[in-house]
């Protein structure tokens, strides 16, 4: 994962260990959660037109973690499930998958939800459903909680476990957020950022192997199937994060290794036939030396080409004009860190050369 504002994934990571992961596959933990006890009776009450989490919390004036909300969810295996989670967390659809050993899990259709809690969408509540519940370990601290009434414009405050309804299975079922604790070390808590996946990693177990017959001897001569695993590289989305963590508000940075070009050289006046040979010859010197270089020699505003070329990011711009080329310099400028310098023409090739080949051995 390389962290970048605008990443498809979401991140955590522990503000004091070395865990990170996607929030599809982050740990919770979950210490010593004993139910309090309770100390309401559940009642009904009616809040009409509330039927969001935010809606029923500001309408009962009550944190929206007061709240527990009752998800009816189908299973790739055509079952109906109740899920309870607190009113302000999201329900992970990959780890329930996971724990209820199906293919994948979705939100139930409206006429399923209506058909199994007799009331539409948004009113959906734990008490008197006859399908199964799950809940998310966090709802086994909470006593006292608001759910759904299962009746349009209904919920009902005062709920509590076990007096009211049974949840078959408590589990980590909901996504991470900033500020869960950490599930390896004691201290650490999540922060939470934004990435692109750039590569993974699968462990495939024996799945082929074991369809395809792809054995091995074990040391005792018997054959067992190979364990697998599959590994891959996103080459292009490499190309998009590298230029997420390396731009600013004129274009691109490339990093040398990834740079279709290593330098750039602008002519300023093409016209101009000193800096036309000047140009060329050190164009030709670079092409000689395995250098990959490109040779601006539009007949544009030198301003056009400036832009231009920090627009698309080739990391070094050497430019080429009358005033400079008078005293036998020609400018170089480094698009990462924007350093410009003079350097004289007998010698600018030679320092290109070390300049490049310095950067695409550190970066090896
Ligand atoms: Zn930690």
């Amino acid at each position: 994962m390389v962290l970048a504002e605008s990443g498809e994934d979401g991140i955590v990571s522990c503000d004091a260990c070395e865990y990170a992961a996607n929030v599809e596959k982050a740990e919770l933990v979950y210490r010593n959660l004993e139910t309090p006890a309770a100390t309401a009776e559940p009642i009904r009450v009616d809040t009409p037109g509330q039927k969001t989490i935010d809606d029923v919390a500001a309408f009962l004036k009550v944190e929206t973690n007061q709240l527990v909300k009752t998800l009816i969810v189908q299973t790739s295996t055509d079952e109906v499930i109740a899920v309870l989670l607190r009113g302000d967390r999201e329900l992970n659809e990959i780890k329930l998958a996971n724990l209820l050993g199906v293919d994948w899990i979705v939100m139930a259709e409206d006429s399923v939800v209506s058909r199994v809690t007799g009331a539409p969408t948004g009113f959906a509540g734990p008490i008197g459903l006859e399908v199964r519940l799950i809940a998310d370990a966090e709802v086994k601290g909470m006593a006292d909680f608001v759910v759904g009434g299962n009746a349009v414009d209904v919920h009902v405050t005062g709920a509590n476990l076990g007096r009211d309804f049974e949840v078959e299975q408590f589990a980590d079922i909901r996504q991470a957020v900033a500020g869960d604790p950490c599930p390896r070390c004691d201290c650490g808590k999540f922060e939470s950022w934004r990435g692109i996946e750039v590569g993974h990693v699968f462990k495939l177990g024996t799945k082929y192997s074991d369809s395809m017959n792809a054995t091995v001897l074990d040391d005792q001569g018997k054959a067992k199937p190979l364990v697998m695993g599959c590994y891959g590289i996103g080459v292009g989305r490499t190309v998009a994060a590298a230029i997420e963590q390396n731009h600013d508000d004129y274009g691109m940075k490339l990093p040398m290794p990834l740079a279709p070009f290593h330098v750039l050289i602008t002519m300023v006046n093409p016209k101009d036939e000193q800096v036309r040979d000047a140009a060329e010859k050190l164009y030709q010197q670079l092409l000689d030396e395995g250098i990959e270089v490109l040779l601006d020699d539009r007949d544009e505003r030198p301003g056009i080409k400036f832009k231009d070329a920090d627009l698309i990011g080739i990391p070094l711009r050497v430019t080429v004009g009358a005033r400079n080329l008078k005293d036998g310099n020609v400018e170089l400028k480094e698009r990462s860190s924007g350093e410009q310098s003079l350097v004289a023409v007998e010698t600018v090739a030679a320092q290109l050369v070390q300049t490049v080949n310095e950067a695409l051995l550190v970066n090896l």
